[in-house]
């Protein structure tokens, strides 16, 4: 299924097949945490359901497909899955890190694995130089997004393969923001992808989920037996959940990017914006590389506000189609203050040093129709004009 069909075709049938108990053209939910053995030992394939459940391991099928990966892994959260990669690192390795992070991953390496004798160093991925003078001898990871969160920066994703080879670190890309229907990270070097299922591949905000996939035999053995030893495995019917929404996947991200440059196009045109990032606008630092290695720009865009913090947070209390929330990733648009929203965690000083600006509003960009999306934005870009 997976190397001989299209995208889309493999969104909807990868990994799955009719249940062949019943013909159930959907998945079962298998809502069993223990499975019979004929004697002891002698198992059908599942013991218990932290270890393997087989609707779970239709929706790592699926995914595993979409990535163009040979194994996958679903977890709780994303969260779960990148602390899994973190489980395979002993005290003493170093991580090279992008500085544009998810807030959560940030927290995770410094309030969390900082204190189990990791280090880490954040560099911006877009300086090549930067990255090769942050690599040590103890380097045993490198850790990107692309595009960043929440300044859409766009990273050579084949160039820092090459600094993770020369280094002999493992390359792991979150994909997250691009999806694999505008990006594949494994294509262009990296180790493994990680992703959270909660954005754009459950793509309806009624679900929290991780996935880790790679081609690594090995490697995934080792993400395998820390699924089932640490125990952050997602639910059967939160996987029935992605797997529902994996299938309209192209179908969204489509109108996500459609909608995320007409409105980005738009920004740039009010004098009320300072900045527009979006890697689809010709003048954006990450255009070039974003053209070459995704097939569209996706659908969050970000832009700065010339106005005080408590106008921007007041702009964004006031819109009605747009829901104030973190998350993004969902058919509905959300809208959001990195500052005080999903980078709180990020201390002041580190956060306006990656140039995080307290004006700074970070929009997902639905599915809706873009006339509503930009009237709304319109009446409320009002009480600051
Ligand atoms: C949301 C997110 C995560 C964390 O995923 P959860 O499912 O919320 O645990 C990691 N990386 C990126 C880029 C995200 O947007």
């Amino acid at each position: 299924m997976d190397e001989e069909h299209a995208f889309e075709t493999t969104a909807i049938h990868g990994g799955q097949e009719p249940d062949p108990a019943t013909g159930a053209v959907m998945p079962p939910i298998y809502a069993s945490s223990t499975f019979e053995q004929d004697a002891p030992g002698d198992d059908r394939g599942y013991e218990y359901a932290r270890t393997g459940n087989p609707t779970r391991e239709t929706l790592e099928a699926n995914l595993a497909a979409l990535e163009g990966a040979a194994y996958g892994r679903a977890f709780s959260s994303g969260m779960g899955a990148i602390n899994t990669v973190m489980n395979l690192l002993e005290a003493g390795d170093h991580v090279v890190a992008e500085r544009d992070l998810y807030g959560g991953t940030h927290r995770l390496f410094t309030q969390v694995y900082e204190g189990y004798d990791l280090e880490f160093t954040f560099v911006d991925m877009t300086d090549l130089d930067a990255v090769r003078s942050a690599v040590r001898p103890e380097t045993e990871l490198l850790w990107l997004e692309t595009p960043t969160n929440p300044l859409l920066k766009v990273v050579h994703i084949e160039a820092i393969a090459e600094v993770a080879a020369e280094a002999d670190a493992l390359y792991g890309v979150d994909n997250t923001f691009a999806t694999p229907y505008l990006q594949r990270p494994l294509d262009l070097g990296a180790d493994f992808v990680c992703h959270s299922l909660t954005k754009y591949l459950g793509g309806h905000s009624d679900v929290v989920g991780g996935a880790l996939l790679t081609d690594d035999a090995e490697l995934d053995e080792a993400f395998g037996f820390h699924q089932n030893a640490v125990g952050a495995t997602i639910d059967p019917f939160a996987c029935f959940l992605v797997l529902r929404g994996t299938k309209t996947l192209p179908l969204r991200m489509e109108r996500h990017c459609s909608n995320a440059m007409v409105l980005a196009e738009w920004l740039d045109d009010d004098p009320l914006v300072d900045e527009v990032y979006y890697p689809g606008l010709p003048d954006h630092s990450g255009h070039e590389v974003a053209t070459r290695q995704m097939s569209g720009y996706g659908g969050m865009v970000s832009f700065e506000l010339d106005c005080a913090l408590e106008t921007a947070s007041e702009i964004v209390s006031s819109l009605s189609v747009f829901t104030l929330a973190e998350s993004l990733g969902g058919v509905e648009s959300l809208i959001e203050q990195p500052a005080t929203m999903t980078h709180a965690a990020v201390p002041a000083e580190e956060r306006r040093a990656s140039g995080l600006a307290d004006g700074l509003i970070r929009a997902s960009v639905g599915v809706e129709h873009i006339d509503d999306l930009i009237a709304d934005l319109d009446q409320a870009f009002d009480q600051a004009r």
